[in-house]
């Protein structure tokens, strides 16, 4: 249970930036920035590996994860200016850590979606 590199971050058997932080949610800068803001939003509970092994008793907390993301954005007041957030499934997306996770990215315009 929990034996992911995000689950030791949840843990804090390894350090992290954590930067939000509810009852299911944790929060965290990414290692690796891919904007000026670049923040993960993991599940603290069961790990569910990919967005393709959630159930649909899961669908409350994957929305929660959406919500947290939105509420960090207004508290640090870059929801205007506007955020994206990016969900990885495997292979094809670069998924890297099997522990299912929110991308929150801003502050700066952020280009088009989709290139390669
Ligand atoms: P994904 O590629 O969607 O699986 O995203 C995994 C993300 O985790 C990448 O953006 C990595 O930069 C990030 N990452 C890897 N190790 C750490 C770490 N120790 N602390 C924070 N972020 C990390």
């Amino acid at each position: 249970m929990n034996d992911t590199l995000f689950g030791r971050i949840i843990r804090r058997e390894i350090p992290a930036t954590i930067v939000y932080e509810d009852d299911d949610i944790l929060g965290f800068k990414d290692i690796a920035p891919q904007a000026p803001v670049h923040v993960l939003f993991v599940p603290k509970g069961a790990v569910i590996p990919t967005l393709d092994d959630a159930t649909p008793e899961q669908a409350q907390l994957l929305g929660r994860l959406m919500l947290a993301a939105a509420e960090y954005a207004r508290r640090e007041g870059f929801a205007k200016d506007g955020y994206r957030v990016v969900m990885n499934c495997r292979e094809h997306a670069g998924q890297t850590v099997f522990h299912v996770h929110l991308h929150l990215l801003a502050g700066a315009p952020l280009g088009h979606f989709g290139t390669p």
